[in-house]
């Protein structure tokens, strides 16, 4: 009999994958994510005996198994994923299942999961790294002392008691306020008209030139017109340029979900989930096998290993040409953890069309995703021509350009947008001191544009570059604003709601270091330093919480003294006593309840998308409100009589002022089911809001959110704003869905 060894993984899929290669000489078991946690009732952590944190086990079943697997064995192998969490799970594993004999127990770092790569990470077998732990130790404390000593102030300050649902969080309330500044300057942003001047030259091939510069007042624009009206146009001057587009550094978890987001339309968790499954194994012809490196890094070095074998698969599939000249190694920005690798596929050979039958759709184009990006890297520059053309006109200039493509490069590989000037034409002959025909001209009124919302991807290339989330957090950080209802999205783009902006804005005020974002930076830096050796947890600890405590005490001290530390007051007066009616939360959202509460107890409803300007401490709801109720228009089918919006216990309905008969809210979209009916908006307590056919019940077709008109792809399905995949079609054929 041979010594038994034992493999212990975080996650089942991993585990199977390792079973397949290392057969019978090991056992392979999971641990099922996280072994050990803070506790969840209460906080857990002894804030005055040097931030000593109870952690408890998360599934006595599962360390129990891990126990019994273990007591015979000769060797035990921690295989954790490699970063800071698989390596507290790892010294967790062998804090629970040591029980003294700590010696057989090693960890080995599974950047990758191939057969080969298993081989090589067990021969050579470490231990686990503590200043790691402590790093992952300092950063749960962190976020468990922001979430639940703050969140609960959120909701005795906001809604006048406690409840769960409010709540905030040390990096995702930056994160939200990124967003809330944003609106705000959309909000009151003031577009600035200008003029751009093109001219159009008759020749052969027409082509036009763009005056240089911007004018900005009208006044500009008829002194121009009248001294264009006599000049000649003379070309000044002709040049021919080559412009070298080169390849992107392979992919980082930051980069590849902002790739993934804008290419597939996949969001930052999403593309998390599917690039796990890549990582852990998946069976590809018969063999199980990672397709990928480890996806949660911010390097982007990659080993000498693959990129020998990306250049040899270039050269036999494109030829010597398209090879870049010397192998391309690219430099890491900030601190990364020199350790990892960049996101690539384990084996190039591997290419995507061949792997794609033994996947699922998402997780080939994934692949394929990585598989092209990483490829670019060892090929050759793109080469485009460029000639530029620049015209006199009396005192004016204008340009001409056009580019072409010369030699496509990694573009083979991955497709590249077009240059501004691609595709346009210049005619033959153009040199210094032809004069040109004249050319009819065209005054273009435009407009400086307010600053976009940011969308997923857009959000968290600004955390990346902020120095805040890390590649473990980033899809999390997304996902977790819109859980909680502070964000929505809108047409792809992120949207702070009412409530967003409330809790933003109490933050800023009561605890304005953890909406900002060098305070963020800095702690994400320290902990860095901690998994480093170079910084210490109880220091970076105590520092944080000398100022974080005092902010605590004193929005407590405000409500002991029965004053309101913070409130949001409206626009809208109290219909009883005129005073201003002040924004509150409750469960469901937000109402209105007058400022002089207990005195004047009115209370007035406030529907969920109502249009209100934001702006520190004080919102303007009075006319979004009075357009939300107003009259949509609808006769009564009894009487005739315009209906009018009512908010009820059960949702908003159509009420007729005349006969009271009653309709539900229509939204003028024709049921995909039936053809016949109209989807129309209903509630349940059950389910909330929900839309569905009004013919119910001879169609029992429904929604989960709002339609808003039939699919223009599939013609089949209905566009409506589902709560947790945002705007889709609702027929899951549809190659919206599906391609
Ligand atoms: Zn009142
Ligand atoms: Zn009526
Ligand atoms: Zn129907
Ligand atoms: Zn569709």
């Amino acid at each position: 009999m041979t010594e038994k060894k034992v493999l212990i993984v975080e996650s089942p899929t991993k585990a199977r994958t390792l079973t397949a290669y290392l057969g019978r000489a090991f056992e392979v078991h999971s641990s099922k994510g996280h072994v050990r946690d803070l506790p969840e009732k209460e906080l857990g952590v002894d804030v005055k005996k040097g931030f000593s944190a109870k952690w408890v086990v998360r599934d006595r079943r599962v360390v129990s198994a891990l126990r019994k697997a273990v007591k015979d064995a000769a060797a035990v192998y921690l295989a954790t994923d490699p970063d800071r969490e698989g390596e507290a799970i790892a010294f967790d594993l062998l804090e629970l299942l040591g029980d003294g004999n700590k010696d057989k127990f090693a960890r080995v770092l599974l950047h990758e999961i191939t057969p080969q790569a298993v081989r090589a990470a067990l021969e050579a077998p470490g231990e686990v790294d503590l200043n790691k732990v402590e790093a992952q130790r300092a950063r749960r404390i962190l976020d468990r002392l922001v979430g639940y000593q703050v969140s609960p102030l959120l909701s005795l300050v906001l809604a006048g008691r406690r409840f769960e649902g409010l709540s905030a969080g040390r990096v995702q309330s930056v994160a939200l306020r990124f967003i809330c500044d944003r609106e705000l300057e959309i909000q009151d942003f003031q577009p600035e008209p200008y003029w751009e001047v093109e001219a159009r030259f008759p020749t052969e091939p027409p082509f036009s030139a763009k005056l240089e510069g911007k004018l900005t007042d009208p006044d500009q624009v008829k002194r121009l017109e009248r001294g264009l009206a006599r000049a000649s146009f003379t070309v000044e001057e002709v040049a021919d340029e080559e412009v070298v587009r080169r390849p992107p550094p392979p992919f980082i978890t930051s980069t590849l979900q902002q790739a993934a987001a804008g290419e597939l339309r996949m969001s930052p968790r999403r593309t998390m989930q599917i690039a796990q499954q890549l990582y852990e194994g998946v069976e590809v012809a018969g063999k199980r096998l990672g397709l990928i490196t480890y996806m949660r890094t911010d390097s982007v070095r990659v080993a000498d290993s693959a990129i020998g074998e990306a250049r040899s698969l270039i050269r036999d599939r494109f030829g010597k040409e398209y090879l870049s000249p010397k192998p391309r190694r690219f430099k890491n920005k900030r601190r990364a953890q020199d350790a990892h690798e960049a996101i690539r596929p384990t084996q190039v050979a591997l290419i995507p069309e061949e792997v794609a039958p033994y996947l699922t759709p998402e997780q080939a184009r994934l692949y394929e995703l990585i598989w092209r990006r990483f490829l670019a890297t060892q090929m050759a520059d793109g080469l485009w021509r460029r000639r530029k053309v620049s015209i006199k006109a009396g005192d004016w200039t204008f340009k001409a350009s056009a580019s072409w493509p010369s030699f496509p490069g990694f573009t083979r590989v991955l497709p590249v947008g077009k240059l501004e000037d691609e595709g346009r034409e210049l005619p033959e002959g153009l040199e210094p001191g032809l004069k040109l025909p004249t050319p009819e001209l065209e005054f273009l009124e435009k407009a400086t544009e307010p600053p976009k919302r940011y969308t997923e991807a857009g959000l968290v290339r600004k955390l990346e570059r902020e120095g805040i989330g890390r590649p473990s957090t980033y899809a999390q950080i997304v996902s977790v604003i819109q859980e909680r209802g502070y964000v929505r999205r809108e047409n792809g783009a992120l949207r702070p709601t009412l409530l967003g902006h409330v809790v933003t804005d109490f933050l800023r005020e009561h605890f304005p270091e953890t909406v900002r974002e060098d305070f963020t930076a800095k702690m994400e830096e320290d902990l860095d330093r901690i998994q480093e050796g170079q910084a210490d947890r109880l220091e970076v600890l105590s520092s944080f919480y000398s100022w974080f405590s005092e902010r605590l005490e004193k929005v407590e001290r405000e409500l002991k003294g029965g004053n309101k530390p913070f409130r949001v007051l409206s626009d809208v007066p109290c219909p009883k006593c005129g005073a201003p009616m002040e924004v509150r939360v409750w469960k469901g959202g937000l109402y209105l309840s007058c400022s002089r509460y207990p005195e004047c107890k009115t209370t007035r409803n406030l529907p969920a998308n109502v249009k209100y300007r934001y702006r520190g401490g004080r919102v303007e709801l009075a006319a979004g409100l009075a357009e939300a109720e107003e009259a949509p228009g609808a006769p009564c089918p009894k009487c005739g009589t315009p209906m009018q919006l009512k908010h009820g216990r059960y949702g908003r309905f159509l009420a007729c002022p005349n006969c009271g008969a009653t309709a539900p809210v229509p939204t003028g979209v024709t049921c995909p089911k039936c053809g016949q009916g109209e989807l129309v908006e209903r509630y349940s307590p059950r389910r909330g809001t929900f839309w569905a056919c009004n013919r119910y019940p001879d169609c029992r077709f429904a929604l989960p959110g709002k339609p808003i008109e039939t699919c223009p792809v599939c013609k089949k399905g209905v566009l409506y704003e589902d709560p947790r995949h945002g705007r889709r079609c609702s027929n899951p054929e549809c190659p919206t869905r599906t391609g």
